[in-house]
C-alpha cells in the first residue's frame, strides 16, 4: 500500500492506477463498517484507494476532535490487509493553512437534525469531501448509509458542482443487537454499551409501522417508549433520504433516522425503507 500525504503525490499517484477508482473516506479508528465499504469497492474498482483524516472543519468548538479515537498504524495495517492499494493521509496544516478561507455551503439537505445540532458540520463534511475528491480524483466514492445525512449532502454536492464522482452506498453494519458499529462507541462505558441499542430498536419499531400502514404518531410515540434512560432521545423521524424534509405522509418510500445521546456520547442511526 502506497501511503502519500500531499495532494500533489495523491494525484499523481490516482492517475498511474488503473481505472476504475474507488475511494473509500474515512476518519480512521477504523472497524469493520470501514472494511465493508473497502470489500465493496473491491467489486467494483481496479483500484481501491482509501483516506485518513480527521476533519478539524467538521467540528464545532468543544466537540470531540482531540479525544477522537486516532490509531493510525493498526488502521494502515488493517487497510493494507483488505487490499487498500494506495492511502492518502494528509496533515491537518497541509489541507488548512493559515490563510485557507474557501467552504462548500451545503444548501437546505444540511440544515435540519445533525445540521442544526452540529452548526458548521456539513460545511466542513462537505469541503474535506471536495478537497479529497479533487486529490484523489476517484470516479466512486464508496460511503456508508450510517451517515445518511452526510450521503445526502454529498450526493447533492457531487450533482450541483458537476463533479464526475459517483457514490456507491453500503448497508449499515451492526453488531449482533443491532447497535450501528462506530468508531464513537469506543467511548461507552459497558453499561453505556448494554442501553445503546435501545436506538435501533426504536428505528425498528417506525420502520415496522411505516410497513403495516400504522399512523405516524401512535407509531412514534411507541418507538420514542423504547428509548430508556440511560439514553434520551435526540431526534426520531420519518424524512425524504434526498432532501431531508419530513415526510408528510407516514408511507414507504422513507428514510427512518433517529439520535440519541448517553453519557457523553452521542448516537445516530437510520433505516431506509423502501417500497
Ligand atoms: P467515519 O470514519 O466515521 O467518518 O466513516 C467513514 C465512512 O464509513 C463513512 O462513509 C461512514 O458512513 C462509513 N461507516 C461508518 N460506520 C459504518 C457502519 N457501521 N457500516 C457501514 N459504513 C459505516
Amino acid at each position: 500500500m502506497r501511503v502519500c500525504t500531499t495532494a500533489g503525490e495523491m494525484r499523481a499517484a490516482s492517475r498511474a492506477s488503473e481505472r476504475p477508482l474507488a475511494l473509500v473516506p474515512t476518519m480512521g479508528a477504523l472497524h469493520a463498517g470501514h472494511l465493508a465499504l473497502v470489500g465493496h469497492a473491491q467489486t467494483i474498482a481496479a483500484t481501491v484507494a482509501a483516506s485518513i483524516f480527521v476533519n478539524p472543519l467538521q467540528f464545532a468548538p468543544g466537540e470531540d476532535f482531540a479525544r477522537y479515537p486516532r490509531a493510525f498504524a493498526d488502521d494502515c495495517a488493517r487497510f493494507a490487509a483488505a487490499g487498500v492499494a494506495l492511502l492518502y493521509a494528509p496533515e491537518a496544516e497541509a489541507m488548512y493553512p493559515p490563510d485557507f478561507a474557501v467552504r462548500v455551503e451545503p444548501g437546505s439537505v444540511g440544515d435540519g437534525y445533525e445540521g442544526a445540532l452540529r452548526p458548521g458540520h456539513f460545511t466542513g463534511v462537505a469541503t474535506v469531501v471536495l478537497k479529497l475528491v479533487n486529490a484523489c480524483e476517484p470516479d466512486v466514492l464508496v460511503m456508508g448509509q450510517k451517515d445518511a445525512q452526510q450521503l445526502a449532502v454529498l450526493a447533492r454536492m457531487l450533482r450541483d458542482l458537476d463533479l464526475p464522482t459517483r457514490i456507491d452506498i453500503v448497508p449499515t453494519m451492526r453488531a449482533d443487537d443491532g447497535l450501528a458499529l462506530s468508531s464513537r462507541n469506543a467511548y461507552l462505558t459497558p453499561d453505556e454499551r448494554l442501553a445503546a441499542p435501545g436506538l435501533y430498536r426504536a428505528l425498528c419499531i417506525v420502520r415496522d409501522g411505516l410497513r403495516a400502514g400504522a399512523e405516524r404518531a401512535p407509531t412514534l410515540a411507541r418507538a420514542r417508549a423504547a428509548i430508556e434512560p440511560p439514553l434520551r432521545e435526540t431526534y426520531l423521524d420519518v424524512v425524504d433520504p434526498l432532501t431531508f424534509v419530513p415526510c408528510e405522509r407516514f408511507a414507504t418510500p422513507a428514510l427512518v433516522i433517529g439520535s440519541a445521546s448517553i453519557g457523553t456520547t452521542r448516537l445516530l442511526d437510520n433505516i431506509p425503507v423502501p417500497d
